[in-house]
Protein backbone atom coordinates (compact mmCIF):
# COMPACT_ATOMS: atom_id res chain seq x y z
CA UNK A 1 0.00 0.00 0.00
CA UNK A 2 1.78 3.50 -1.13
CA UNK A 3 0.41 6.74 0.52
CA UNK A 4 0.90 9.97 -1.80
CA UNK A 5 2.34 12.00 1.06
CA UNK A 6 1.72 14.97 -1.37
CA UNK A 7 -1.95 14.86 -1.32
CA UNK A 8 -1.70 14.12 2.37
CA UNK A 9 0.26 17.37 3.03
CA UNK A 10 -2.17 19.33 0.22
CA UNK A 11 -4.78 17.87 3.03
CA UNK A 12 -2.99 19.14 6.13
CA UNK A 13 -2.89 22.25 4.78
CA UNK A 14 -6.36 22.47 5.60
CA UNK A 15 -6.12 22.44 8.92
CA UNK A 16 -4.39 25.35 11.10
CA UNK A 17 -4.51 23.73 14.48
CA UNK A 18 -1.23 22.51 15.08
CA UNK A 19 -2.16 19.97 17.74
CA UNK A 20 -5.23 18.17 15.55
CA UNK A 21 -2.59 18.51 12.97
CA UNK A 22 0.08 16.90 15.45
CA UNK A 23 -2.51 14.18 15.84
CA UNK A 24 -3.05 13.99 12.23
CA UNK A 25 0.44 12.87 11.56
CA UNK A 26 0.71 10.20 14.79
CA UNK A 27 -2.47 8.05 13.51
CA UNK A 28 -0.54 8.48 9.26
CA UNK A 29 2.58 7.08 11.14
CA UNK A 30 0.99 4.32 12.65
CA UNK A 31 -1.06 3.80 9.54
CA UNK A 32 2.37 3.44 7.97
CA UNK A 33 3.75 0.71 10.18
CA UNK A 34 0.56 -0.96 10.42
CA UNK A 35 1.03 -1.29 6.09
CA UNK A 36 4.23 -2.20 6.37
CA UNK A 37 3.12 -5.25 8.66
CA UNK A 38 0.32 -6.08 6.18
CA UNK A 39 2.98 -6.55 3.74
CA UNK A 40 3.50 -9.81 5.35
CA UNK A 41 7.34 -8.94 5.11
CA UNK A 42 9.40 -8.30 8.00
CA UNK A 43 13.18 -8.30 8.82
CA UNK A 44 14.10 -9.40 12.20
CA UNK A 45 17.96 -9.10 12.01
CA UNK A 46 20.97 -8.01 9.92
CA UNK A 47 24.31 -10.17 10.35
CA UNK A 48 27.05 -7.88 10.63
CA UNK A 49 26.28 -4.71 11.33
CA UNK A 50 29.01 -3.27 10.72
CA UNK A 51 30.62 -3.84 7.13
CA UNK A 52 32.36 -2.71 4.66
CA UNK A 53 31.05 -2.75 1.17
CA UNK A 54 32.73 -3.30 -2.48
CA UNK A 55 35.48 -6.33 -1.05
CA UNK A 56 33.03 -9.25 -1.20
CA UNK A 57 31.34 -9.56 2.39
CA UNK A 58 28.63 -11.37 3.42
CA UNK A 59 25.74 -9.73 4.48
CA UNK A 60 22.78 -11.93 5.59
CA UNK A 61 19.30 -10.69 6.31
CA UNK A 62 16.44 -12.79 8.54
CA UNK A 63 13.16 -12.02 8.57
CA UNK A 64 9.68 -13.66 7.24
CA UNK A 65 7.72 -12.68 4.25
CA UNK A 66 10.84 -12.81 1.09
CA UNK A 67 9.58 -14.62 -0.73
CA UNK A 68 10.92 -18.05 -2.26
CA UNK A 69 13.03 -16.64 -4.73
CA UNK A 70 13.84 -13.38 -5.51
CA UNK A 71 12.26 -12.43 -8.87
CA UNK A 72 11.64 -8.70 -8.76
CA UNK A 73 12.48 -7.99 -5.74
CA UNK A 74 15.71 -6.54 -4.14
CA UNK A 75 17.30 -5.10 -1.50
CA UNK A 76 18.07 -1.90 -1.36
CA UNK A 77 21.05 0.20 0.53
CA UNK A 78 21.20 3.71 1.19
CA UNK A 79 23.70 5.53 -0.88
CA UNK A 80 26.21 8.80 -1.45
CA UNK A 81 23.47 10.34 -3.10
CA UNK A 82 21.39 9.92 0.42
CA UNK A 83 18.63 7.79 -1.68
CA UNK A 84 18.05 3.94 -1.65
CA UNK A 85 18.69 2.07 -4.62
CA UNK A 86 16.18 1.61 -7.09
CA UNK A 87 15.23 -1.51 -8.30
CA UNK A 88 18.07 -1.66 -11.59
CA UNK A 89 20.82 -0.76 -9.03
CA UNK A 90 19.26 -3.50 -6.21
CA UNK A 91 19.06 -6.32 -9.22
CA UNK A 92 23.01 -5.74 -9.32
CA UNK A 93 23.77 -6.94 -6.14
CA UNK A 94 25.08 -10.44 -6.64
CA UNK A 95 23.13 -12.53 -4.30
CA UNK A 96 24.17 -15.55 -2.92
CA UNK A 97 20.75 -16.92 -1.95
CA UNK A 98 17.62 -15.79 -1.46
CA UNK A 99 15.17 -17.93 0.66
CA UNK A 100 11.35 -16.52 2.45
CA UNK A 101 12.95 -16.14 5.49
CA UNK A 102 17.21 -15.71 4.67
CA UNK A 103 18.86 -13.50 1.82
CA UNK A 104 22.48 -13.44 1.90
CA UNK A 105 24.05 -11.02 -0.26
CA UNK A 106 27.73 -9.68 -1.45
CA UNK A 107 27.82 -6.19 0.37
CA UNK A 108 27.79 -3.27 -2.52
CA UNK A 109 29.10 0.02 -1.41
CA UNK A 110 26.71 2.08 0.56
CA UNK A 111 26.20 4.66 3.25
CA UNK A 112 25.16 3.03 6.85
CA UNK A 113 21.84 3.19 7.33
CA UNK A 114 18.86 1.27 8.15
CA UNK A 115 18.35 -1.22 5.02
CA UNK A 116 15.06 -1.56 2.74
CA UNK A 117 13.71 -4.54 1.67
CA UNK A 118 11.40 -4.05 -1.66
CA UNK A 119 9.19 -7.33 -2.01
CA UNK A 120 6.84 -7.22 -4.59
CA UNK A 121 7.29 -4.08 -4.97
CA UNK A 122 6.13 -3.36 -1.30
CA UNK A 123 9.37 -1.42 0.69
CA UNK A 124 10.04 -2.79 4.48
CA UNK A 125 13.15 -0.99 6.86
CA UNK A 126 15.15 -3.06 9.15
CA UNK A 127 15.08 -2.11 12.72
CA UNK A 128 18.99 -1.94 12.79
CA UNK A 129 21.35 0.20 11.14
CA UNK A 130 23.51 -1.09 9.34
CA UNK A 131 26.97 0.58 9.53
CA UNK A 132 28.98 0.71 6.36
CA UNK A 133 32.63 1.43 7.98
CA UNK A 134 34.94 1.45 4.59
CA UNK A 135 33.97 1.37 0.41
CA UNK A 136 35.95 -0.10 -1.42
CA UNK A 137 35.33 0.95 -5.88
CA UNK A 138 34.62 -1.02 -8.33
CA UNK A 139 34.27 -1.15 -11.87
CA UNK A 140 31.56 -3.66 -11.66
CA UNK A 141 30.17 -5.29 -8.75
CA UNK A 142 28.84 -8.83 -10.09
CA UNK A 143 31.65 -9.87 -10.42
CA UNK A 144 33.62 -7.59 -8.60
CA UNK A 145 36.14 -6.03 -10.98
CA UNK A 146 38.31 -3.07 -9.56
CA UNK A 147 40.42 -0.54 -11.93
CA UNK A 148 43.98 -2.39 -10.03
CA UNK A 149 47.44 -0.75 -9.18
CA UNK A 150 50.32 -1.99 -11.35
CA UNK A 151 54.21 -1.57 -11.70
CA UNK A 152 53.56 1.84 -13.00
CA UNK A 153 57.37 2.75 -12.36
CA UNK A 154 59.11 -0.25 -13.44
CA UNK A 155 60.27 -0.31 -9.95
CA UNK A 156 57.10 -2.24 -9.02
CA UNK A 157 54.69 0.47 -7.93
CA UNK A 158 53.80 4.25 -8.71
CA UNK A 159 55.76 6.86 -7.89
CA UNK A 160 54.35 10.35 -6.86
CA UNK A 161 55.86 13.11 -8.26
CA UNK A 162 56.09 15.96 -5.65
CA UNK A 163 55.58 19.54 -6.75
CA UNK A 164 58.81 21.51 -5.51
CA UNK A 165 56.59 23.49 -3.88
CA UNK A 166 55.83 21.05 -1.74
CA UNK A 167 58.81 19.16 -1.80
CA UNK A 168 60.88 22.78 -0.86
CA UNK A 169 59.42 23.52 2.19
CA UNK A 170 60.49 20.78 4.80
CA UNK A 171 57.31 20.92 7.03
CA UNK A 172 55.06 20.03 3.83
CA UNK A 173 57.63 17.29 2.60
CA UNK A 174 57.55 15.88 6.24
CA UNK A 175 54.14 15.35 5.82
CA UNK A 176 53.71 13.82 2.82
CA UNK A 177 56.61 11.42 3.69
CA UNK A 178 54.58 10.44 7.20
CA UNK A 179 51.18 10.21 5.33
CA UNK A 180 52.86 7.83 2.64
CA UNK A 181 54.73 5.73 4.78
CA UNK A 182 51.79 5.49 7.14
CA UNK A 183 49.86 3.81 3.94
CA UNK A 184 52.89 1.72 2.71
CA UNK A 185 53.39 0.25 6.78
CA UNK A 186 49.78 -0.33 7.10
CA UNK A 187 48.77 -2.22 3.38
CA UNK A 188 51.81 -2.52 2.03
CA UNK A 189 51.26 -0.33 -1.01
CA UNK A 190 54.35 0.16 -3.61
CA UNK A 191 53.99 4.26 -3.52
CA UNK A 192 56.74 6.42 -3.27
CA UNK A 193 57.68 9.82 -3.57
CA UNK A 194 60.50 11.71 -5.82
CA UNK A 195 60.69 15.27 -6.71
CA UNK A 196 59.30 17.00 -9.61
CA UNK A 197 62.52 18.46 -11.24
CA UNK A 198 61.23 19.41 -14.41
CA UNK A 199 58.05 21.76 -14.86
CA UNK A 200 55.02 19.83 -15.56
CA UNK A 201 51.18 21.04 -15.03
CA UNK A 202 48.37 19.23 -12.81
CA UNK A 203 47.08 17.47 -15.48
CA UNK A 204 47.40 13.96 -17.45
CA UNK A 205 49.66 15.31 -19.71
CA UNK A 206 53.05 14.65 -18.92
CA UNK A 207 51.82 10.99 -17.78
CA UNK A 208 53.23 11.30 -14.04
CA UNK A 209 51.47 10.73 -10.70
CA UNK A 210 51.57 14.87 -9.32
CA UNK A 211 50.97 15.52 -5.95
CA UNK A 212 50.72 19.55 -6.18
CA UNK A 213 48.92 22.84 -5.22
CA UNK A 214 46.12 24.01 -6.89
CA UNK A 215 44.81 27.65 -6.84
CA UNK A 216 41.46 27.16 -9.51
CA UNK A 217 40.56 23.97 -6.89
CA UNK A 218 36.82 24.98 -5.35
CA UNK A 219 37.15 21.85 -2.60
CA UNK A 220 40.25 21.65 -0.58
CA UNK A 221 41.89 18.23 -2.03
CA UNK A 222 41.17 16.13 -5.27
CA UNK A 223 41.86 13.27 -6.66
CA UNK A 224 41.77 12.72 -10.01
CA UNK A 225 42.42 9.25 -11.87
CA UNK A 226 43.07 8.33 -15.49
CA UNK A 227 42.25 5.15 -16.08
CA UNK A 228 42.87 2.78 -19.09
CA UNK A 229 42.38 -1.26 -20.12
CA UNK A 230 44.20 -3.99 -21.93
CA UNK A 231 42.43 -7.00 -24.34
CA UNK A 232 44.79 -9.62 -24.34
CA UNK A 233 42.29 -12.86 -25.78
CA UNK A 234 39.31 -12.42 -23.85
CA UNK A 235 40.66 -10.78 -20.92
CA UNK A 236 40.14 -7.18 -20.31
CA UNK A 237 42.07 -5.91 -17.85
CA UNK A 238 41.55 -2.30 -16.04
CA UNK A 239 43.93 -0.21 -13.89
CA UNK A 240 44.72 3.42 -13.41
CA UNK A 241 47.28 4.47 -15.56
CA UNK A 242 48.04 8.29 -14.13
CA UNK A 243 46.50 10.14 -10.87
CA UNK A 244 46.90 13.70 -9.64
CA UNK A 245 46.28 14.76 -6.14
CA UNK A 246 45.41 18.19 -6.06
CA UNK A 247 45.84 20.61 -2.62
CA UNK A 248 43.71 23.61 -2.93
CA UNK A 249 46.26 26.76 -2.34
CA UNK A 250 42.86 28.17 -0.64
CA UNK A 251 43.27 26.99 2.79
CA UNK A 252 45.00 28.18 5.47
CA UNK A 253 47.09 24.96 6.07
CA UNK A 254 48.04 23.10 9.13
CA UNK A 255 50.90 21.08 8.68
CA UNK A 256 51.78 19.74 11.88
CA UNK A 257 49.99 16.63 13.63
CA UNK A 258 47.45 16.09 16.46
CA UNK A 259 45.00 18.85 16.54
CA UNK A 260 44.57 21.03 14.42
CA UNK A 261 44.34 24.84 15.38
CA UNK A 262 41.10 26.68 15.54
CA UNK A 263 40.08 27.62 11.82
CA UNK A 264 42.75 26.09 10.33
CA UNK A 265 42.68 22.91 7.66
CA UNK A 266 45.01 19.94 8.24
CA UNK A 267 47.16 18.97 5.86
CA UNK A 268 47.96 15.44 6.79
CA UNK A 269 43.96 14.35 6.90
CA UNK A 270 43.43 15.48 3.88
CA UNK A 271 46.05 13.94 2.08
CA UNK A 272 45.00 10.49 4.52
CA UNK A 273 41.62 11.23 2.89
CA UNK A 274 42.67 11.87 -1.23
CA UNK A 275 45.56 8.94 -0.91
CA UNK A 276 42.93 6.80 0.76
CA UNK A 277 40.66 7.83 -2.72
CA UNK A 278 43.62 7.06 -4.63
CA UNK A 279 43.81 3.84 -3.28
CA UNK A 280 40.52 2.48 -4.27
CA UNK A 281 38.20 3.96 -1.41
CA UNK A 282 35.36 5.94 -1.64
CA UNK A 283 33.17 8.36 0.84
CA UNK A 284 31.36 6.80 3.71
CA UNK A 285 29.05 8.72 6.31
CA UNK A 286 30.32 6.82 9.55
CA UNK A 287 31.57 9.47 12.33
CA UNK A 288 35.56 9.11 12.94
CA UNK A 289 36.37 7.44 9.51
CA UNK A 290 38.94 9.64 7.13
CA UNK A 291 36.26 9.05 4.55
CA UNK A 292 33.75 10.87 5.90
CA UNK A 293 32.87 13.15 3.19
CA UNK A 294 34.19 16.66 4.59
CA UNK A 295 37.94 16.64 5.42
CA UNK A 296 38.31 20.30 7.10
CA UNK A 297 36.64 21.87 9.81
CA UNK A 298 33.07 20.24 11.59
CA UNK A 299 32.59 17.05 12.05
CA UNK A 300 36.18 16.29 10.68
CA UNK A 301 37.83 18.62 13.18
CA UNK A 302 36.76 15.93 15.61
CA UNK A 303 38.59 13.03 14.90
CA UNK A 304 41.13 14.68 12.14
CA UNK A 305 44.29 14.62 15.34
CA UNK A 306 44.52 10.92 14.98
CA UNK A 307 47.23 10.76 12.22
CA UNK A 308 46.57 7.36 11.09
CA UNK A 309 44.22 5.43 9.04
CA UNK A 310 41.33 3.77 10.59
CA UNK A 311 41.15 -0.43 10.95
CA UNK A 312 38.53 -0.17 8.15
CA UNK A 313 40.48 1.95 5.92
CA UNK A 314 43.67 -0.62 6.38
CA UNK A 315 41.52 -3.83 6.04
CA UNK A 316 39.75 -2.39 2.49
CA UNK A 317 43.01 -1.40 1.12
CA UNK A 318 44.57 -4.32 1.76
CA UNK A 319 42.26 -6.08 -0.39
CA UNK A 320 43.20 -3.77 -2.93
CA UNK A 321 47.00 -3.66 -2.66
CA UNK A 322 46.51 -7.49 -2.92
CA UNK A 323 44.69 -7.81 -5.65
CA UNK A 324 47.02 -5.14 -7.28
CA UNK A 325 49.92 -7.51 -6.69
CA UNK A 326 48.57 -10.85 -7.46
CA UNK A 327 46.70 -10.77 -10.97
CA UNK A 328 48.10 -12.94 -13.99
CA UNK A 329 47.15 -10.69 -16.71
CA UNK A 330 50.24 -9.87 -18.62
CA UNK A 331 50.32 -7.65 -21.35
CA UNK A 332 50.27 -4.13 -23.05
CA UNK A 333 53.58 -4.74 -20.55
CA UNK A 334 51.76 -4.71 -17.46
CA UNK A 335 53.09 -6.35 -14.46
CA UNK A 336 51.84 -6.61 -10.75
CA UNK A 337 52.68 -4.18 -8.42
CA UNK A 338 55.40 -5.58 -6.36
CA UNK A 339 55.75 -5.95 -2.40
CA UNK A 340 57.89 -3.48 -0.51
CA UNK A 341 60.80 -4.28 1.40
CA UNK A 342 60.93 -1.27 3.87
CA UNK A 343 58.09 0.33 4.89
CA UNK A 344 59.99 3.48 5.89
CA UNK A 345 61.44 3.87 2.24
CA UNK A 346 59.69 6.67 0.71
CA UNK A 347 61.44 8.20 -1.17
CA UNK A 348 61.86 6.33 -5.20
CA UNK A 349 65.19 4.87 -5.54
CA UNK A 350 66.55 2.45 -7.20
CA UNK A 351 67.05 0.01 -3.99
CA UNK A 352 63.40 0.11 -4.48
CA UNK A 353 63.43 -3.19 -6.69
CA UNK A 354 62.15 -6.03 -4.36
CA UNK A 355 62.97 -8.88 -7.13
CA UNK A 356 66.27 -11.09 -8.05
CA UNK A 357 68.95 -8.68 -10.22
CA UNK A 358 71.13 -10.12 -12.37
CA UNK A 359 73.55 -7.79 -13.14
CA UNK A 360 76.58 -9.95 -15.07
CA UNK A 361 74.47 -11.02 -17.95
CA UNK A 362 73.37 -8.36 -19.37
CA UNK A 363 75.51 -6.82 -22.23
CA UNK A 364 75.01 -3.75 -23.68
CA UNK A 365 77.48 -1.69 -25.85
CA UNK A 366 79.02 0.70 -26.46
CA UNK A 367 79.17 1.67 -23.37
CA UNK A 368 79.96 4.43 -22.29
CA UNK A 369 77.33 5.28 -25.74
CA UNK A 370 78.87 7.67 -27.78
CA UNK A 371 76.65 7.45 -30.18
CA UNK A 372 72.87 7.60 -31.00
CA UNK A 373 71.77 4.02 -29.83
CA UNK A 374 72.80 1.20 -27.84
CA UNK A 375 72.58 -3.00 -28.33
CA UNK A 376 71.86 -5.45 -25.75
CA UNK A 377 72.98 -8.98 -26.77
CA UNK A 378 70.44 -12.00 -26.46
CA UNK A 379 69.89 -12.82 -22.78
CA UNK A 380 68.48 -16.70 -23.94
CA UNK A 381 68.31 -18.36 -26.78
CA UNK A 382 64.47 -18.76 -26.60
CA UNK A 383 62.64 -16.23 -29.75
CA UNK A 384 59.50 -16.26 -27.59
CA UNK A 385 60.91 -14.70 -24.42
CA UNK A 386 59.40 -11.25 -24.08
CA UNK A 387 59.44 -9.20 -21.28
CA UNK A 388 60.31 -5.14 -20.52
CA UNK A 389 63.13 -2.96 -21.02
CA UNK A 390 63.29 0.31 -18.57
CA UNK A 391 65.57 3.30 -18.55
CA UNK A 392 65.93 5.13 -15.93
CA UNK A 393 67.68 8.43 -15.46
CA UNK A 394 70.54 9.16 -12.37
CA UNK A 395 67.11 10.60 -10.58
CA UNK A 396 65.04 7.39 -11.08
CA UNK A 397 62.39 9.13 -13.32
CA UNK A 398 61.63 6.67 -16.21
CA UNK A 399 62.94 7.84 -19.30
CA UNK A 400 62.25 5.16 -21.70
CA UNK A 401 59.89 1.98 -21.64
CA UNK A 402 59.47 -0.93 -24.50
CA UNK A 403 58.53 -4.30 -25.18
CA UNK A 404 61.74 -6.64 -25.51
CA UNK A 405 62.80 -9.85 -26.88
CA UNK A 406 65.02 -11.85 -25.55
CA UNK A 407 65.99 -13.77 -27.99
CA UNK A 408 67.27 -11.40 -30.22
CA UNK A 409 69.85 -8.34 -30.58
CA UNK A 410 67.76 -5.15 -29.14
CA UNK A 411 68.90 -1.49 -30.40
CA UNK A 412 67.99 1.46 -28.20
CA UNK A 413 67.81 5.23 -29.55
CA UNK A 414 69.45 7.09 -27.32
CA UNK A 415 66.90 10.46 -27.51
CA UNK A 416 67.76 11.34 -23.68
CA UNK A 417 71.06 14.10 -22.61
CA UNK A 418 74.36 13.14 -21.71
CA UNK A 419 74.88 11.09 -18.16
CA UNK A 420 74.97 7.70 -15.95
CA UNK A 421 71.33 5.66 -16.74
CA UNK A 422 70.26 2.90 -15.72
CA UNK A 423 68.72 -0.28 -17.48
CA UNK A 424 65.92 -2.26 -16.03
CA UNK A 425 64.96 -5.62 -18.12
CA UNK A 426 62.07 -7.42 -16.63
CA UNK A 427 62.20 -11.13 -18.04
CA UNK A 428 59.95 -14.21 -16.48
CA UNK A 429 59.96 -12.36 -13.08
CA UNK A 430 63.67 -11.54 -13.15
CA UNK A 431 65.03 -8.60 -13.35
CA UNK A 432 68.56 -7.87 -15.30
CA UNK A 433 70.32 -4.53 -14.99
CA UNK A 434 73.11 -2.10 -15.87
CA UNK A 435 74.64 1.17 -15.49
CA UNK A 436 75.04 2.92 -18.92
CA UNK A 437 76.78 5.81 -19.51
CA UNK A 438 76.06 8.46 -22.51
CA UNK A 439 78.17 10.69 -23.99
CA UNK A 440 77.59 11.96 -27.14
ZN1 LIG B 1 36.56 12.57 -0.94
Amino acid sequence: MIWSLKAIFRLLDIFNDSILRHRIMRLIFLLFILCNSLNGQSISSISPKSITGGIGEVLTIKGSGFGNNRGNSFVSFFNENLTYYNNTEGGAINYISWTDSEIKLEMPGAFSNRIKLVINGNSTFSTDTLHVVANLGYRQLNPLIYDLLTDNNGLGGVTWFVHPVFWKNPEIKQAIIDVISEFRCKTGVNYTIQEMTKWSPLNFSAGLHIIGPDSNLSVVGFNEKLWSSCIYGSETFYFNKTQLLRISTKQDWYYGKGKVPNGKSKFRYVLYHEIGHSLGLGHVNEIGQSMFPSVNFLPSDNWSERDSITTAEKNAIVVYVGKSQTFNFRACGISPMKKIINCRDVETSLNSISHTQKISELVIYPNPCVSDEISIKPLTQTINSTGSISIYNSIGALVLKDEYNAGQIHTVQILFPNGYYFVKIDLNNICYSKIIQVQK
